[in-house]
C-alpha cells in the first residue's frame, strides 16, 4: 500500500492553493466543499476561484508565492504550470512539516486526491496510487451508477437513531448486530424508495423491541466458497462472510476469499492438506460449537459446495445436536468450476447424457469403487481427490470396459489464475504425467466431453 486512505476533517482549517487557473480551480472546489478556508496565491486568479476564497473566508494573494504564505495553513496544493515552482513549493511546505500535493507530479508531494463518490455522509474514495487516474475515474463512474443516490439518507437515518439505540442496548457488539439485522430488513428498501417516515417507524419499533440476549445468540454459517475464484462466491456467501465474527477456513478456500471477511473478524485456519490434517474433523466440529456458544456468528468456509465431498453433514451434526442456529449456503462445486473454466461441458447431447461425481479417495486411502457402474460411454465421470490414485483409476476403468482411448482431463487449481488443464487418454495419461509436477487441488474428468476442451477452453493461466 503506497498511500494510506484517511478521511480528514478540514472544516475551518487553512488550505493554501498555489496557482489560479483551471487545475487549481478543480482542487479549490473540492477543498471548499470540505469546509476548508481556501487561500489562493497566484499572479492571476480566475473568477470562480476568487469567489471560493471569499466564501470560504481565505486570503486572496495576487502575486508570486512566498514561503511565508504557508504560515497558519493545514495543507498545501501546488497547481501551477511551472514545474520548478511546484517543486519549490513542495520543498518549502515539507520544510515546515506541511502535507503537500503537487497536482501534476504526485511523486513530489505527500498526498494525492482520490476520485470520490459523494453520498454524504457516505464518501467513497478511489485511488490508483497515481498509477492510472483514468482507471480510478472509470471505477468511480461504475460505483456512481450502481449506488443509489439515497444511500446518504440511509446513513443520516442511522445517525439519528444512534443515541436511542445506545440508550437501549449498552453492549456495543449487540448494537452492531442490531444494525446488521436492520440493514437486511425492509428499512433499506423504504429509504431507497423515498419512504423515510415509514423507515423511521420500523426502526423505532425495532429499537423498542431490541433485546441483547436474542441479538447475541451464536450462529453457524456453513458456507460454500466455490472452487477458488472469489468472483464465484454467491451474494449470500459474501453477506454471511462479512457478518461473521469468526471465520474458519482451510487450504481449499482461495486467499482472496478470506480477505473479504470483516477486518476485525477472527480468522482461524483449520488446515486440511491431504494427509496432514491441521485439525482433525472432530476438533473442527467442536470449535464451531465452542465459538457459537460464546454468542459469535461463526462462518465455516468450505471449498466448493459444503455438501459435495465437503463433510458438511458431519460439521452440522454436532451443531444440530447442540441446538445452535445454523444456515448452509451452497457453493459452486469444483466439478462445475473446473468444467466451466476448463471448457469441458459435463453433459452434451453428442457426448454424455449423465454425469457422476465420485470420490477417488476412501477413508482408508484405497480406491475401491463400484467400477462396473463407471464405464458407460455416454456418462461423464468426475473424480474428486483422485490424483494419487490416477493410475489405478485409469487401469480399473479400462479393465471394466471403458475404451483405452477415452479422453481424460486433469484440472489443477481450477478457476484460479494458476489453473492448468492436462488432457490425454486413459491409456497414456498416467505415463504422460509421470515425473511432472501437478499441483493440488486436482480434479479428474473422464469421458468424451473432454475432447471439447481445445475448442471451448477459454480460461488461460495468467503467468
Ligand atoms: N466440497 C468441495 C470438494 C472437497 S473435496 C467441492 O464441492 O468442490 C477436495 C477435492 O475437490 C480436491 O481433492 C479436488 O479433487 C477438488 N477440488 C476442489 N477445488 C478444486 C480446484 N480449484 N481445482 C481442482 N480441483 C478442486
Amino acid at each position: 500500500m503506497e498511500f494510506l486512505p484517511i478521511s480528514w476533517r478540514l472544516q475551518g482549517k487553512g488550505a493554501l492553493l498555489v496557482g489560479g487557473g483551471e487545475v487549481a480551480l478543480r482542487k479549490g472546489r473540492l477543498l471548499h466543499r470540505s469546509g476548508a478556508r481556501v487561500s489562493v496565491v497566484a499572479p492571476s486568479v480566475c473568477a470562480e476561484l476568487r469567489d471560493i476564497v471569499v466564501q470560504s473566508g481565505g486570503k486572496l494573494l495576487e502575486r508570486g508565492f512566498e514561503p511565508a504564505d504557508l504560515d497558519g495553513q493545514a495543507l498545501v496544493v501546488s497547481a501551477t504550470d511551472d514545474s520548478s515552482l511546484n517543486a519549490w513549493v513542495a520543498e518549502q511546505a515539507s520544510a515546515k512539516g506541511l502535507p503537500v500535493n503537487v497536482v501534476d507530479n504526485p511523486s513530489l508531494g505527500d498526498f494525492i486526491f482520490p476520485a470520490i463518490v459523494d453520498r454524504s455522509p457516505i464518501l467513497i474514495s478511489i485511488s490508483s496510487s497515481g498509477a492510472s487516474p483514468v482507471l480510478a475515474r472509470k471505477l468511480r463512474s461504475q460505483i456512481e451508477s450502481s449506488l443509489p443516490a439515497r444511500w446518504g439518507r440511509l446513513a443520516d437515518l442511522m445517525a439519528k437513531f444512534r443515541q436511542p439505540l445506545k440508550d437501549k442496548l449498552g453492549n456495543i457488539g449487540a448494537r452492531r448486530l442490531f444494525w446488521e439485522k436492520a440493514l437486511e430488513g425492509p428499512v433499506v428498501e423504504k429509504v431507497l424508495a423515498g419512504k423515510e417516515s415509514e423507515a423511521e417507524a420500523i426502526l423505532a419499533q425495532a429499537i423498542e423491541e431490541a433485546d441483547t440476549d436474542r441479538l447475541s445468540r451464536g450462529e453457524v454459517y456453513l458456507v460454500g466458497a466455490g472452487p477458488g475464484d472469489p468472483d464465484l462466491l454467491t451474494f449470500r456467501a459474501l453477506r454471511l462472510l462479512q457478518k461473521a465474527d469468526v471465520v474458519l477456513y482451510d487450504r481449499l478456500v482461495g486467499k482472496g476469499i478470506v480477505d473479504l471477511a470483516r477486518r476485525d473478524a477472527e480468522l482461524v485456519y483449520v488446515g486440511k492438506a491431504r494427509d496432514k490434517h491441521a485439525l482433525p474433523q472432530d476438533n473442527i466440529n467442536e470449535l464451531l460449537v465452542h465459538y457459537a456458544r460464546q454468542g459469535k456468528k461463526v462462518c465455516r468456509l468450505k471449498g466448493g459446495d459444503p455438501f459435495i465431498f465437503g463433510r458438511g453433514g458431519e460439521e452440522i451434526d454436532l451443531i444440530v445436536q447442540e441446538g445452535i442456529d445454523f444456515q448452509v449456503v451452497p457453493g459452486i462445486t469444483a466439478a462445475s468450476g473446473c468444467a466451466a473454466y476448463g471448457g469441458i461441458p459435463l453433459t452434451h447431447r453428442d457426448h454424455a447424457q449423465s454425469v457422476r461425481f465420485v470420490t477417488g479417495h476412501r477413508k482408508d486411502g484405497s480406491v475401491d469403487l463400484d467400477w462396473q457402474h463407471l464405464v458407460s460411454e455416454t456418462e461423464t465421470v468426475v473424480f474428486y481427490m483422485g490424483l494419487v490414485g490416477l493410475r489405478q483409476i485409469c487401469q480399473k476403468l479400462m479393465e471394466h470396459g471403458r475404451a483405452a482411448d477415452t479422453p481424460i482431463a486433469l484440472v489443477s487449481r481450477g478457476t484460479t489464475d494458476l489453473q492448468e488443464v492436462i488432457t490425454g487418454t486413459l491409456e497414456n495419461l498416467p505415463d504422460d504425467i509421470e515425473g511432472r509436477e501437478v499441483h493440488a487441488p486436482t480434479l479428474i474428468i473422464v469421458g468424451s466431453v473432454v475432447s471439447l476442451h481445445p475448442r471451448f477452453g477459454w480460461f488461460r493461466k495468467s503467468n
